[in-house]
């Protein structure tokens, strides 16, 4: 393959043919291109574009980079729910195992930590022992004696995106439209699920801040899923502030398990419910939204969401009594505290995703290691009265230096004024 040719092609804004993807990502899989080649391809593209047709070619090209699993005689319907990425965004922690507990079978493959959003694979890992990186063998026997695993793409499965998805986080070519969707997309179809429920975050804290370009996001998902011959549900979501209260990898699990467990985290259950519901529905599972809400809150409140979890989490390794007996907390910790007393108008969710991954929770370069307790943990949520000199977060870091600089960065997106703020309804649009 001759990549200057493709490099040039994109730098000018040509548009290359469905073998020239076929034949980038298979370089990229068998590691025949060196990473300046891949990354100038990935920025040549980001700033010119793809047209829907080449996003369709790479994402195909991606699923067939690898293995495309599928799942005879599994009994049920396969389900597979993904985010485009958020800040504090741990719903796959609770949908996966919620989905499974209301009678699909959700074969999932997810991802790291990008750019400045957090990723499944580095909060699971925060469980001492939880293994990605599971071979096909293993998929196919926990898929069914659990009925849900969450992996990561390795070697076998969709290999391409995997080496495109960790270029592109340190290389500023996340938020691409084309890119996302042939990134998302083929791994779904490496995962083999017929049902997709897609949750595309808009709002600060999202790849895609403007609701307009989540949009345009959501419909290209959409559309190369319904391509593909999947069925496949969008939600635009909110992300203009932290989901949850707990922001970071352990701290992520620690409140999904809050979640399954049945405390009250009213946006991390909400949306859990929405999306599974959504997903039950489009999967044949239930007659409309209303009866697969109903059965969904009484599969999470009757602990059967949260005895799957267990059971996956142990069958990938993972140990949860050691998770709960762990030391918490990062090597360094700071608060910040309210400068006057008001309303809390805003905790900007695009500041705490940086300041988490300068506190310790994600990657500058593809080597870095993560730290599963570095994070942000909110004491208080936009909507709330605070009084001067309350502590409004408390910061863990790997390092003091790291520390000083997410104080700094959430000093700038934290708000206190005289008036509440708008309420912002979490599910701004459904494409079904
Ligand atoms: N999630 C993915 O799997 N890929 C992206 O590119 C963005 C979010």
């Amino acid at each position: 393959m001759d990549v200057q040719r493709l490099i040039a092609a994109k730098r000018d804004g040509r548009r290359l043919g469905a073998d020239d993807w076929r034949d980038f990502a298979r370089a990229v899989t068998r590691g025949d291109l060196p990473d300046y080649q891949t990354a100038a391809l990935l920025m040549a593209v980001y700033l010119r574009g793809m047209d829907f047709s080449e996003a369709l070619a790479l994402t195909e090209a991606v699923a067939d980079s690898g293995e495309r699993l599928t799942w005879p005689g599994i009994g049920r319907p396969l389900v597979d729910k993904h985010s485009t990425g958020g800040v504090g965004d741990n719903l796959s922690l609770v949908a996966v195992p919620l989905l499974t507990a209301c009678g699909a079978a959700v074969p999932k493959l997810s991802g790291r930590a990008l750019g400045h959003t957090g990723g499944t694979l580095d909060k699971l890992e925060a469980i001492p022992g939880f293994r990605a990186d599971l071979g096909l063998d293993e998929l196919r026997r926990i898929l069914s004696d659990v009925g849900c695993f969450i992996a990561g793409h390795s070697g076998k499965i969709a290999p391409a995106d995997a080496r495109l998805y960790h270029l592109r986080d340190v290389t500023a070519t996340v938020d691409s439209i084309p890119l996302v969707t042939a990134s998302i997309v083929g791994k779904k179809l490496a995962a083999g699920a017929d049902t997709f429920i897609i949750d595309v975050k808009t709002g600060r804290g999202a790849l895609f801040p403007s609701q307009p370009r989540a949009l345009r996001l959501a419909r290209w998902i959409k559309r190369a899923a319904e391509k593909a011959g999947r069925r496949c549900v969008c939600l635009l979501t909110e992300m203009g502030s932290p989901l949850g209260k707990k922001i970071g990898n352990a701290l992520e699990v620690e409140e999904a398990l809050a979640v399954l467990g049945g405390e009250a985290v009213p946006e991390v259950r909400e949306l859990s419910l929405e999306l599974v519901a959504r997903g039950l529905k489009a999967a044949g599972l239930a007659a409309d939204v209303a009866e697969a809400r109903e059965k969904a809150r009484r599969k999470l409140d009757d602990g059967s969401a949260c005895e799957v979890f267990g059971r996956m989490a142990r069958a990938q390794g993972g140990d949860l009594a050691a998770f709960a007996r762990r030391e918490r907390g990062g090597a360094h910790t700071g608060e910040l505290k309210a400068p006057r007393s008001g309303w809390l108008r805003r905790v900007d969710a695009r500041c705490v995703g940086r300041a988490v991954r300068l506190a310790g929770a994600g990657r500058s370069t593809i080597e870095d290691r993560v730290d599963p307790e570095a994070g942000v943990e909110l004491f208080a949520k936009p909507g709330d009265r605070v009084t001067a000199g309350d502590p409004l977060l408390v910061v863990h870091a790997s390092t003091e230096g790291g520390l000083r600089a997410a104080l700094v960065e959430l000093s700038g997106g934290v708000v206190v004024g005289d008036e509440p703020p708008g309420i912002r309804p979490l599910v701004r649009r459904v494409l079904d």
